[in-house]
Order: C-alpha cells, then structure tokens, then sequence
C-alpha cells in the first residue's frame, strides 16, 4: 500500500517536473543565466527522481521475494509441525527442569492423557514412582552434560499399569549455544522386552534340552551295557563250562541271558514309543478289555520277573469287565508305574495296586513304601528325561513316566501323584470308560 502511495508521489513529482521544463524550455527564446541555472537544477532533479523509481522498482522486487521467502518458511514450519505431531513415536519438549511445552499426539496416548494436560507438567510425574528418583538424577545431569543420552525407564500411564519405555534426549539451544530446553524421544519397548524374555526363555529351553539329551544318552548308554555284559558273561560262561555247569546253573543263566534281552527290548521299546508321540504318531486303538483279567495278567507276569523281595497286592472293584480302551497303551501305563513302584522301593517292600471302575471311569491306583519323590521334582516328573533328585544309584532313563502320561493323554484320563520323601509314592490314573474319542 505504502508502496503504491509512494508510486503515485514519484508520478505526480515526475509530471509536476515535466510541465516545468516545458514551460522554461518555451521562454528560453530569450537567453537568461539565471534560467540556464534554472535549466540545470531541473535536469538534475529530473535524474535523482529517476533513479528513485528504480530504487522503488528494486525495493518492490525485494519485497517480493522476502514475501515468497515467508510463505516457503510458513509451508516449513508446518510440515514439520505435522511431523513432530504426527510422528510415530512420542516426542515431548520440555524447559530445562524437565517441564512439558510441547508433546505430540503419540506422546499423549502413550501417557494415555491429552495433550494440553501434558503441558505445564513436569515430566517427572509421567515415570513410574520406583524410576523417578533416577529419573531426577539424570536431569540434572542433562543440565551439565547435555549430550545425547539415551536409557530406560518404566512410564506411567494415566489408569494403566507402567510400560518400559526407552528415553533418547537432545538438547535444544539458542544462537548463542546455550541450553534452553530439552527433546525426548518416547519409544514403548514392551513388544522388544517380551521378544527379549522369549528369546531368553527359548535360550534357557534349549540348553535344557541339551542338558537332558546328554543326561539321556549317558543313562542309556549306561542302561543299554549293563544288560549287554550279562549277556556276554553268562553266554561266555555256557561256553567254555558247559560241560561242568549243572542244569540247574545252566537255566540261571539262560534266564539271566532273557531278562537282560527284556531289558534292552524295553528301553528300545521305550524309545521307539516317545520318538512316535513326538512325531504325533502314537494313536489310540480302543478294543473291549476285562480290565481285571489284563491287570491281574500283568501283575503276575512282573511277579514273576522280580522274585520275592517284593511283594505286589492287586485288588478291584466295581463293574470292570467291559471297558473299552487301548490295550498296548494301557500296558504302558501299568507297566511303567508298578515296574517304578517296584524300582523305587530298593529295601523291598509292599506295592498294593487297586482297580475301581465306578461312575463311568476306570481308576488304577498303585502305591509303594519307597523313597518317594521330593517335592520339587513332583512338577517335572513327566518332562522328557527328567529323574528325581533322590534316584542315587537307581538306574533309568527318565522316560517311564512321560510315556505314561502320553497315553493317559491319549485316553482323555488324568493321573496324579502323591508323595513323601522316605515314606512311599501313590500314584492315580483315571481314565473313562467305554468312550471313544473320535477326535484323536
Ligand atoms: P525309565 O525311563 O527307565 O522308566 P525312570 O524310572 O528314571 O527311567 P520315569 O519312570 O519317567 O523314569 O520316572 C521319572 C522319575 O520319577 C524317576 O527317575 C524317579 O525319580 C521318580 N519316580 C517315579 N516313580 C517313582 C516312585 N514310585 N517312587 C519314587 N520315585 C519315583
Ligand atoms: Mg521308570
């Protein structure tokens, strides 16, 4: 405005000026000194007011500019505002004692609150009462040392549980360099604090795992060569003495010779059976079963194998004889938890297994006075290779009972254990009868 008034001045002036050097250039007929001096201030002003006009010309460009210049910084300002706003992560200006100006939207929701109740704040308040002292610690240091700094601290958002968050500052200074206020960066770090547990986690699974196959292949190493010695030695035995061994020496060691054969069947067994139901392999096939006739069967079989120094009672009740369940499986099961009773009782002792087939279910409970398991290894004893504290010289694998378990499992049944060191183990079984699961 002020521009074009200044303008129309220097057009009137020019006019005003023009008119004069027509009037004296008119009387100049008669030649004057005074006039010829007149003539020349004229001329002169005449070129001073031009080349005002291209000042105001020059000065009009420049205004221009500074114009485009304004916008250009304005169009900035506010990409980066929307930036700062926008941003994915929370970033929180504050003064130097760490009170809030500014917070973007992230920041807010983060906190879980507006962001004009942010402003004013100090930012102290938003960390979790056990960090804030540290937190202070570190402002202060910020104050001295405002170098990036970077660190973790637990936030507290408003009705929320605290989060861990990571902190990454930067200082913001005047011309001069002086510290006038503080930039954080808020990250939520709770998705990178449970990967790092996990990963921890799997860290700790796998070298348990490689504990126990080592504990494993050892144990059975161990499992696999007693048997084999006794096979060699009584076979060695029959070979060179067998003209001077009686008969019935002879049928000790061809019984010696069958159960150590049993026995690494078993293992073999054994291991074949958890390689199957890692593979997802192991299926359940129910047939009608007498569940009295197959248990007292077993008994007396494992009666036979062990000999006296143990003796196994079997008693039932209840309508047993026309359960429907899977035969091999079930053999596991009594199998490996009267072998384990018998096993763990190494000063003798009663085994008392009883049979209940009531409300639709079969119950199998087998009870030893053995050393019993602590309690600690009760919560572990169907992982894979694991063995109880107390086992000694007991030998074993620590297979038995994650077998079990699988085809209890298998059956849709439970099992249970009872236990006190010194005093003897019940284990329980129950699985439901005549029902088949189609699903399995
Ligand atoms: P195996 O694979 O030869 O059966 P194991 O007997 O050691 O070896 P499990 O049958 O799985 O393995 O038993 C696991 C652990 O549970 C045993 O090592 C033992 O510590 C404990 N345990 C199981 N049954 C009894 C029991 N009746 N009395 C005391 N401890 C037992
Ligand atoms: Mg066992």
């Amino acid at each position: 405005m002020e521009e074009e008034i200044f303008n129309q001045q220097i057009e009137a002036a020019q006019q005003r000026l023009h008119e004069l050097w027509q009037r004296t250039r008119e009387s100049s007929s008669l030649p004057h000194p005074q006039e010829t001096l007149t003539m020349e201030a004229l001329q002169e002003l005449s070129t001073v007011l031009e080349e005002l006009q291209v000042a105001t010309e020059e000065l009009q460009q420049r205004n221009e500019q500074l114009a485009i210049a304004c916008e250009t910084v304005k169009a900035e300002r506010q990409r980066y505002q929307e930036l700062f706003e926008f941003a994915p992560d929370g970033y929180i200006v504050t003064n130097t004692s760490g009170i809030v100006q500014e917070a973007n939207r992230t920041a807010a929701s983060l906190l879980n609150r507006s962001q004009n109740s942010l402003i004013g704040k100090p930012m102290a308040i938003f960390v979790a009462k056990e960090d804030r002292k540290t937190f202070r610690d570190i402002l202060t240091e910020l104050n001295h040392f405002p170098q990036l700094h970077d660190w973790e601290v637990r936030l507290q958002p408003s009705k929320g549980q605290p989060f861990p968050a990571a902190l990454n500052v930067a200082a913001i200074r005047d011309r001069c360099g002086n510290l006038i206020g503080l930039r954080w960066l808020v990250r939520d770090i709770t998705e990178r604090h449970k990967q790092a547990e996990q990963t921890r986690k799997a860290l700790e699974q796998e070298k348990e795992l490689s504990n126990l196959k080592s504990r494993f292949i050892r144990a059975a190493s161990h499992e696999f060569r007693t048997p084999l010695t006794i096979i060699s030695m009584s076979a060695e035995l029959l070979e060179r003495y067998k003209h001077k061994l009686s008969d019935v020496q002879k049928d000790s060691h061809f019984q010696k010779i069958r159960a150590a054969s049993k026995q690494m069947a078993r293992l073999l067994n054994d291991i074949l059976l958890l390689d199957k139901t890692e593979a997802g392999k192991l299926e359940l096939n129910p047939i009608p079963v007498d569940l009295v006739e197959f248990s007292r069967e077993l008994v007396e079989e494992l009666q036979l194998s062990i000999g006296s120094q143990h003796a196994i009672t079997f008693i039932h009740q209840g309508q047993c004889a026309n359960a429907y369940l899977d035969k091999k499986l079930l053999r596991q099961i009594i199998d490996h938890l009267l072998s384990n009773a018998i096993k763990y009782s190494p000063r003798g002792g009663k085994v008392h297994f009883e049979l209940i087939c009531q409300d639709r279910e079969a119950i199998f409970q087998i009870q030893d006075e053995g050393i019993g398991i602590p309690k600690e290894d009760q919560r572990r004893l169907f992982e894979r290779f694991h063995r109880g504290t107390n086992v000694g010289t007991i030998s074993g694998t620590g297979l038995g009972l994650t077998i079990v378990k699988e085809c209890v499992d298998l059956h849709d049944g439970a099992i249970a254990v009872e236990s006190e060191v010194g005093s003897g183990t019940t284990f329980t079984v129950k699985l439901p009868l005549n029902q088949l699961n189609q699903n399995r």
